[in-house]
């Protein structure tokens, strides 16, 4: 199962982490190895191990990821310079932690995808 990862420990206080934001069913906290000068994730209390394990019913909660991150990035100043938000999903995809999370990245002019 999904309910014992490295962001479970976190959600759980067991490891520390730089938390951001909190709300009874999202926790945000700063990315160890910042790709960018604001990078923070998002991520729900409840396990979901991946987007493709979200259901209907978590509409509301993948919603208030985006809106938490909006938020944040409103606070930070970043709002009308812009930002960006990846999910990654799978081995494809370069996940590599099994506990759903939204990046969020900002603070400076990021490259485009792609070659
Ligand atoms: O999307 P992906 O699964 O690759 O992202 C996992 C992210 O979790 C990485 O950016 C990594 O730096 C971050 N991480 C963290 N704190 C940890 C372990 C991983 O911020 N203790």
């Amino acid at each position: 199962m999904s309910d014992d990862t490295i962001f479970h420990k976190i959600i759980n206080r067991e490891i520390p982490a730089d938390i951001v934001y909190e709300s009874d069913s999202v926790i945000a906290f700063k990315d160890i190895a910042p790709m960018a000068p604001v990078h923070v994730l998002f991520v729900p209390k409840k396990s979901i191990a991946t987007l493709n394990d979200a259901k209907a019913e978590d509409a509301a909660l993948l919603g208030e990821l985006m809106l938490a991150a909006v938020e944040y990035a409103r606070r930070e100043g970043m709002a009308d310079n812009g930002y960006r938000v990846v999910m990654n999903c799978n081995a494809d995809g370069g996940q590599t932690v099994y506990q759903l999370h939204l990046h969020l990245l900002g603070g400076t002019r990021l490259a485009g995808f792609g070659a």
